[in-house]
């Protein structure tokens, strides 16, 4: 198997209204079959999930976290505005967004975009990869699978890796249960969470700071057969009923 990844390069700034899909068929050709991995935060740029921090009133619980903290209250209000669970709130705000994803700050963001704004996680990340899949297909006639990411830390490791937050046109895990391995032994667990697997490769190529790279093209991963149940429900998910404050 060879997977050729490419950066698509020359971007412009995105602003809200833009259309992500012509965009990206401006700025490389697809194959079917290829699949883009697009950074949350030009999703969100591009459908308006920003906020201006000072449209921002900031509640007793944001103004007491921040002593704790130090951050800005708007800023961690924005954070708590974006949350349907908080799991964590010291030493930092850890939270589910109503996508089911559990992340950091709740994936709120004051990098890569002007001013004093913010940038909030898209609210249905699956269905605005749907949006974008479609658009693709209607800009370039290609069959395109798209994955969001966002940069997200990781429980028990130091560093930040990418993640997929919604996708269309594969199922997020490629599940191995049932198959056997080279010794005949019948795999009972094993599910791959290919799409965080290209996602987080994707970030490799993004970088963090003003790489100006918020698309990458993944040709040649071929297919796989899975499903979408990416998320822990509560009930399984034995960390977070651990920690949940
Ligand atoms: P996140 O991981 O979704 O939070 O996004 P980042 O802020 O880490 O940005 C990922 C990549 O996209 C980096 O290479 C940024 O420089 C780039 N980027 C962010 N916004 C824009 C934009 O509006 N235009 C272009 N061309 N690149 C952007
Ligand atoms: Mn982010
Ligand atoms: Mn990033």
């Amino acid at each position: 198997m060879s997977v050729q990844v490419t950066g698509i390069e020359h971007i412009p700034l995105i602003k809200k209204g833009d259309n992500i899909a012509e965009i990206l068929c401006k700025n490389t050709s697809f194959a079917d079959g290829d699949i883009v991995c697009i950074a949350s935060t030009i999703v969100s740029k591009a459908f308006g999930y920003t906020r201006a921090l000072a449209d921002i009133e900031p509640s007793e619980r944001a103004v007491r976290i921040s002593k704790l903290t130090g951050e800005n209250p708007r800023f961690l209000q924005g954070i708590l505005d974006s949350s349907k669970d908080v799991i964590i709130e010291y030493p930092f705000i850890l939270s589910e967004v109503p996508c089911g994803h559990v992340g950091v700050r709740a994936g709120v963001d004051n990098s890569n975009i002007e001013g004093e704004n913010i940038i909030i996680l898209p609210k249905d990340p699956m269905n605005d990869a749907k949006r974008i899949r479609e658009g693709i297909k209607a800009a370039c006639g290609r069959d395109v699978g798209v994955i969001i990411t966002d940069t997200c830390g990781r429980a028990f490791r130091r560093g930040q890796c990418g993640t997929a937050i919604g996708w269309a046109g594969m199922t997020a895990i490629r599940d191995f249960r049932g198959d056997h391995d080279l010794f005949g032994l019948e795999l009972e667990i094993t599910e791959e969470a290919v799409v965080d697997e290209i996602a987080a490769f994707s970030n490799f190529i993004m970088g963090e700071s003003n790489n100006g790279i918020p698309a990458v093209k993944f040709s040649g991963c071929g297919s796989w057969k899975g499903h979408d149940s990416l998320y822990f429900t509560k009930e399984e998910d034995f960390i977070r009923k651990a920690i949940h404050i």
